[in-house]
C-alpha cells in the first residue's frame, strides 16, 4: 500500500472534512526553505508549515543542539525537578521581552500557552478574593481549539458544536480606522464595570482571520484602558513572535506592555511543540500563599520537554546573530516591493504587509469568505507549481522561513502573479 493508501485508512488529519478533501500531499523531506515529496518534487514553504518554521528545514544548528540534548537528558518531570535547558531558555526569553516579565511557564503548544494565561488571569483575582469572571476580546480572534481558548475566539462554524459549553466572553469588532475610537469608548464602558479578569488580543495582527493588521496605536490605548481599570492584557503572541512582524515581537512596537504573553510555534523554531506563558514577578507573587491551592496547579506531562528547551535556546542562538535579523529586514523589503505590484492591480485589495508577512484579498464578486471556492483552486495551482501555500478563503498570504533566498522568494512572487493572471 502506498503512503497516501495507509494514511486514508488509518489517519484523520486537522481542520479536514475527509469525504470531499483530496488526498494529502505526502512529504519525506525538509531543507532549507523547502519540503520534498516522494517523487523529488520540491515544494517552498510558503507558510513556514502552519507558521512555525522559521530558520529553515533541517538547519545544522538546531540539528546539532538536538543531538547533543538528547544524549544528556531526553526528558524528566517538571514538578519538583528542573534542568539546564529549561532555566538557560527561560532567561534568555525573559532576556529578550520587555523588562516587566519575569516568569516563565512552560506547556505544549499555542492553545495551553492560552489556557494558562486565561487561568492564571481567573485565578489571580480569585486568590484576591475580587470577583471577575469577564474576559473581553476581540471579533475575529483566534487563539487555539480547547476550550478557554475556543471561548474567547471567534464564534464560528468552527466550534458551533462546542458553543454551549464556552465561558461568557464580550468582544469589541475589529478596530478598522474608522472605528478606532468607537471601540475605544465601548471598550472603556465595559472595562470600567470592574468584572474583568483579561482583556485578550493578537497584536496588531490576526492571524486566523487572514492576516488582519490594525494599528500599534489602537492597541496601546486598548491596553492602557484596560490597565486603568485593573484588567490584566494578555498578548496571544502565538503568531507575531519570533520575527514574523520585522521585531522579536509585535509589543516590541507598543508603547503598552501586557501583563501575560502567550508564545510558541516560533519558540522552537518549528521542530518540537512547546508553549510557554510569559508574566510579571507580582503577579507570580501573587500565587504565593502556605496554601497549596493557591498555588497554579496546572502541568502535562510534557512540560519543559528538555529537547524542545534545547531547540529554543539554539533558535535564540541564531536570533542573536545579526544574520538572521538582516534575512528578516531583507524578507520585509522584498514584501514592500511586492505589495506595490500587487496594489497596481485592480483583481486584489487591502494588500497589507508588517515584517515577514504579506496578505491580500483576492476580490471576489461575492465578497470575502474563508469557505471560498478560490481557496481549493489557488492551493492546488500553487501545489502544481512547487509551492505549498494554503490560502484562507480568498486571502492569499506568505509568511515564509528566514531563510528564503532572492531566487527562492522570487520564485513564489512570480507563482502568485501567474495565479492571478490566469484568473482573469
Ligand atoms: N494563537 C494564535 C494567534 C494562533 O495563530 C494559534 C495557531 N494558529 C494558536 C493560538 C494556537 O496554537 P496551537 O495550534 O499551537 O494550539
Amino acid at each position: 500500500m502506498s503512503l497516501i493508501e495507509r494514511d486514508k485508512q488509518f489517519v484523520w488529519h486537522p481542520f479536514t472534512q475527509h469525504q470531499t478533501a483530496g488526498a494529502p500531499l505526502g512529504i519525506v523531506r525538509g531543507e532549507g526553505v523547502f519540503l520534498i515529496d516522494q517523487a523529488g518534487k520540491k515544494y517552498i514553504d510558503a507558510n513556514s508549515s502552519w507558521w512555525v518554521n522559521t530558520h529553515g528545514h533541517g538547519h545544522p544548528h538546531l540539528g546539532k543542539a538536538l543531538q547533543e540534548q538528547f544524549e544528556m537528558l531526553d526528558h524528566v518531570i517538571f514538578a519538583g525537578v528542573t534542568h539546564p535547558k529549561a532555566v538557560e531558555l527561560s532567561e534568555r526569553l525573559v532576556g529578550y521581552l520587555p523588562n516587566n516579565f519575569q516568569k516563565v511557564f512552560f506547556s505544549d503548544n499555542g492553545s495551553t500557552a492560552i489556557e494558562v494565561a486565561l487561568k492564571m488571569a481567573f485565578q489571580f483575582y480569585f486568590n484576591k478574593n475580587e470577583k471577575r469572571n469577564r474576559v473581553l476580546a476581540m471579533h475575529g480572534a483566534y487563539h487555539g481549539d480547547t476550550f478557554g481558548a475556543m471561548s474567547v475566539g471567534q464564534r464560528d462554524l468552527f466550534n458551533k458544536p462546542f458553543e454551549p459549553f464556552f465561558f461568557d466572553v464580550d468582544y469589541l469588532d475589529f478596530p478598522t480606522k474608522d472605528r478606532e475610537k468607537e471601540l475605544l469608548q465601548h471598550a472603556e464602558a465595559l472595562l470600567s464595570s470592574g468584572q474583568f479578569a483579561a482583556l485578550i488580543v493578537e497584536p496588531i495582527i490576526q492571524g486566523a482571520a487572514g492576516m488582519q493588521m490594525y494599528s500599534v496605536d489602537f492597541l496601546d490605548q486598548l491596553t492602557k484602558l484596560a490597565k486603568r481599570f485593573h484588567t490584566l492584557v494578555i498578548f496571544d503572541e502565538v503568531m507575531t513572535g519570533f520575527g514574523r512582524t520585522g521585531k522579536m515581537f509585535a509589543m516590541d512596537d507598543c508603547t503598552e506592555k501586557p501583563d501575560i504573553v502567550a508564545l510558541s510555534k516560533g519558540l522552537t523554531a518549528g521542530i518540537l511543540p512547546m508553549g510557554v506563558t510569559v508574566t510579571s514577578e507580582a503577579l507570580f507573587q501573587s500565587f504565593l500563599s502556605d496554601q497549596t491551592a493557591r498555588g497554579f496547579l496546572h502541568g502535562h506531562s510534557y512540560t519543559g520537554n528538555p529537547l524542545a528547551c534545547a531547540i529554543g535556546c539554539a533558535s535564540l542562538d541564531l536570533f542573536d546573530q545579526p544574520e538572521t535579523w538582516t534575512a528578516i529586514a531583507q524578507i520585509s523589503a522584498w514584501n514592500q516591493e511586492f505589495s506595490n505590484e500587487l496594489n497596481a492591480r485592480k483583481d486584489v485589495e487591502n494588500v497589507r504587509q508588517r515584517g515577514t508577512i504579506l496578505a491580500f484579498d483576492v476580490r471576489l464578486p461575492e465578497g470575502n469568505s474563508y469557505f471560498s471556492t478560490l481557496r481549493d483552486q489557488a492551493y492546488a495551482y500553487f501545489l502544481e507549481h512547487g509551492v505549498l501555500l494554503r490560502p484562507l478563503g480568498n486571502v492569499i498570504f506568505i509568511n515564509p522561513p528566514y531563510c528564503i533566498s532572492a531566487d527562492e522568494y522570487t520564485k513564489l512572487r512570480k507563482v502568485i502573479v501567474a495565479f492571478l493572471d490566469q484568473l482573469a
